[in-house]
């Protein structure tokens, strides 16, 4: 009888249906997880193995080959792609070619040529002719036997086998008489900014007793798996316990998962697991060429890597056993894949670790509101870590009203009560971050002697200030004109307004003007390793400033930082978005948590026109807990995550009319079909509502399981679906 596989099928098609039953030939030994080669339509495609003998009757093509002898998928991998294809209403072939490194799944290649600028270097291995030969050993010199008896140990290359005293030279004599195979791979090199400078000293230290009881508790579940969040402020020793957990979970053979959410920007984290854990240790991230990556998860498929750090997609990477995933800092937004599969990496991580038995440990100091109520209510189990680990208190924190400044005549970015404090430290011969709130691509309209933001009438969030001088509100679509004067106060300063890096450094400058002072943003970090070597003039002391954007507030841990100055604490509270406090409260956090972590003691300013946002109050006391109350009971109030779930579809088109008609009949159709379970709002222009010169709209579902609805009516091929967005302002 002829056998039968399910496969998900590559190229030709979009949409979820895009698995195919083809017959394996006799003597192929297919197995899921397989990437297939096979012809689809006129054309030859790749495709991987989901499943064996499915019933089928009818005639079938048959698979062409295997693209390599081995499955490059594993059971739980396959497993989680079909969670992912349910849950984000995705193709099983989307969410089985993200597991795959980039270049092979386009490819469909057991071997990658190397990639520009690629170092390469020899890799020789027994073939069975040698294995039959160095039994009989005739006719080989000494050289050959050592170099023969050494590669009967696993490949090597020619630096390996001059280390084992055989030579590069041997090995290849060997391949011409057919006894050993030469191939090359790229010289793994690990980059500089991934490497400690110093000795892993507290790796022998005492755990603090908050380290001590979570370390308890998760170990503890390591043969049976659950889901942990680690709550713990800023240097608490999360990373510690991290890297404790992981050499726990080596020492009982299972692989370990460590996700960072941008690996530029969390060099140090990166560096202490490859200081802890050395070769074992594979890195992948996106700023790897496509050779380096597939080398990478190739160690890792090999079992030769089995601590995989990395962002977002090395979740994904081929573990045999991944008995521990950690994600730190869960609440980065950048856990949310942009493009199909649109999944978030901190749920697909809990669905990992429910499929293949693994523990999952969510690190942050300032989770998400979703995951901090699903640790309350039980779905998750809190771990805390109440106290920086050399008991240094966090810094005290002062608010200042931009209103009252600019009552006072002062039109300068610098608040008073900052500058003299910047003056101050400079004085003291300690340092200052300088930090600003990356302005959102849009913006409000603020009235600058009240601070009031003009809301949409009929949602109370912020109507959007778009370029062409008009309001939109990003909830209902409604427009409006910009008013002339505060509906408030009655104010005729009413505007909106941003304040670029630029503008600050100017300012910073001349009140500090026998300081070095530096800037560091996007534009200014562009060059490569440009972050590193900014950050290492901070930390030898040659420079006293730093005026920044979210990279000053990530991976800094500068003792001779005393002052963090917030320049407008509340630009992005200020965005249409349902994240925008969390996000706000969250980098407020973050960036007060680089002042004081030396002897010299800290201090946090927060510039801002809200002085009163329970956002801005909670961050400047650190108290997260008063923070996630008062977002939740906004949550709850519009059903937003956790009380319920979105669904965002967004759909473009050249004209206007266009995407207008089509948005509106499609939100018909979904109101009709309705029920209880999902309510729709919108059309609404998108957050960016011209892009690359076509129109954008959206449509959001909320609801208990707004997604059902997508069964009951499907979008077209014109709409992209995103569930569980984390903005709804894309
Ligand atoms: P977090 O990840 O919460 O920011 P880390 O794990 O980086 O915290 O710990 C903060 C600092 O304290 C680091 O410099 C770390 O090396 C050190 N540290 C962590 N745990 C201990 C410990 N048990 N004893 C001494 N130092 C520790
Ligand atoms: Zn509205």
């Amino acid at each position: 009888m002829t056998r039968t596989a399910e496969i998900a099928v590559f190229a030709g098609l979009r949409g979820p249906a895009r698995t195919f039953t083809y017959a394996v030939p006799d003597g192929m030994d297919a197995a899921p997880g397989h990437l297939v080669r096979i012809g689809f339509g006129a054309r030859s495609t790749a495709g991987v193995v989901t499943a064996l003998d499915v019933p089928y009757e009818g005639a079938l093509r048959p698979i062409d080959a295997l693209v390599h002898p081995l499955p490059l998928l594993r059971a739980h991998q396959l497993a989680v792609a079909s969670w992912m294809a349910r849950e984000y209403r995705c193709g099983l072939a989307d969410a089985v070619r993200a597991m795959l490194p980039p270049a092979l799944a386009a490819r469909a290649r057991s071997a990658l040529p190397p990639a520009r600028g690629e170092r390469r270097e020899a890799l020789f291995a027994l073939l069975p002719a040698g294995r039959d030969a160095l039994a009989a050993g005739a006719g080989l010199g000494v050289r050959q036997l050592v170099t023969l008896r050494a590669l009967a140990a696993g490949a090597l290359t020619g630096a390996d086998l001059a280390a084992a005293r055989g030579s590069a030279v041997a090995a290849r004599a060997l391949a011409r008489r057919g006894l050993v195979a030469e191939s090359s791979r790229a010289v793994r090199r690990v980059p500089v900014e991934f490497r400690l400078g110093e000795e892993d000293a507290v790796r022998h230290a005492a755990p603090t007793s908050g380290q001590r009881d979570a370390l308890a508790a998760i170990v503890g579940r390591l043969a049976s798996g659950g889901a942990f969040l680690l709550h713990g402020i800023t240097a608490s020793g999360k990373t510690e316990v991290y890297l404790r957990a992981a050499s726990e979970a080596l020492a009982l053979g299972l692989g370990v998962v460590v996700l960072v959410p941008e690996i530029a920007l969390t060099a140090q984290v990166v560096a202490r697991f490859v200081a802890r854990f050395g070769d074992r240790v594979a890195l992948l991230h996106s700023a790897l060429s496509a050779g380096e990556r597939f080398d990478e998860w190739r160690r890792v498929l090999d079992g030769v890597a089995d601590v995989v750090v990395g962002s977002r997609s090395a979740l994904f990477a081929p573990l045999a056993r991944p008995g521990l995933v950690v994600v730190d800092e869960e609440q980065e937004p950048s856990y949310k894949q942009g493009s199909t599969p649109r999944y978030h990496a901190v749920d697909t991580a809990i669905a990992l670790g429910r499929l293949a038995g693994a523990v999952v440990v969510l690190g942050s100091a300032t989770p998400r509101v979703t995951t901090y109520h699903a640790a309350t209510t039980g779905a998750l189990r809190l771990l805390r870590l109440r106290e920086r680990v050399n008991e240094l208190p966090l810094p005290p924190t002062t608010i200042v009203d931009l209103r009252v400044e600019l009552h006072a005549g002062n039109r300068g970015t610098l608040s008073r009560a900052l500058r003299v404090a910047l003056e101050a430290t400079v004085a003291k011969g300690e340092q200052a971050i300088l930090y600003l709130n990356r302005r959102g691509f849009a913006t409000v309209v603020l009235c600058r002697d009240c601070g009031h933001v003009v809301p949409c009438p009929s949602c109370e969030i912020p109507f959007a200030y778009h370029l062409e001088g008009v309001l939109v509100c990003h909830r209902c679509g409604r427009r409006d004109d910009p008013p002339d004067r505060c509906p408030a106060c009655g104010g005729a300063r009413i505007r909106h307004l941003g304040v670029g890096t630029q503008r600050v450094e100017d300012e910073a400058r001349a009140a500090v003007p026998g300081a070095s002072l530096i800037r560091m943003d996007r534009d200014a970090v562009r060059r490569k390793g440009a972050h590193a070597a900014l950050y290492e003039r901070m930390r030898t002391g040659r420079a006293q400033v730093i005026v920044g954007t979210q990279m000053v507030a990530k991976g800094f841990d500068l003792p001779g930082v005393s002052l963090v100055g917030v320049v407008n604490a509340d630009t992005i509270l200020n965005l249409p978005d349902f994240t925008s406090a969390e996000r706000t409260f969250q980098l407020l956090t973050q960036v007060l948590g680089r002042s004081g972590r030396g002897s010299a003691g800290g201090r946090g300013i927060l510039q801002t026109y809200l002085p009163d946002h329970y956002a801005i109050r909670a961050a400047a006391a650190h108290d997260y807990e008063a923070f996630a109350a008062a977002e939740l009971l906004g949550r709850r109030r519009f059903a937003y995550p956790p009380f319920g779930r979105l669904v965002l579809l967004q759909t473009q088109a050249k004209r206007a009319e266009t995407v207008d008609r089509r948005a509106e009949a499609y939100a018909a159709a979904l109101r009709a079909a309705a029920g209880a379970d999902a309510q729709v709002l919108g059309p609404a222009p998108a957050f960016a509502a011209k892009r690359a010169g076509s129109f954008r709209v959206q449509l959001v579902l909320r609801g208990s399981r707004p997604e059902r609805l997508l069964d009951r009516v499907p979008p077209s091929a014109e709409w992209t679906v995103d569930v569980d967005p984390v903005t709804l302002l894309g």
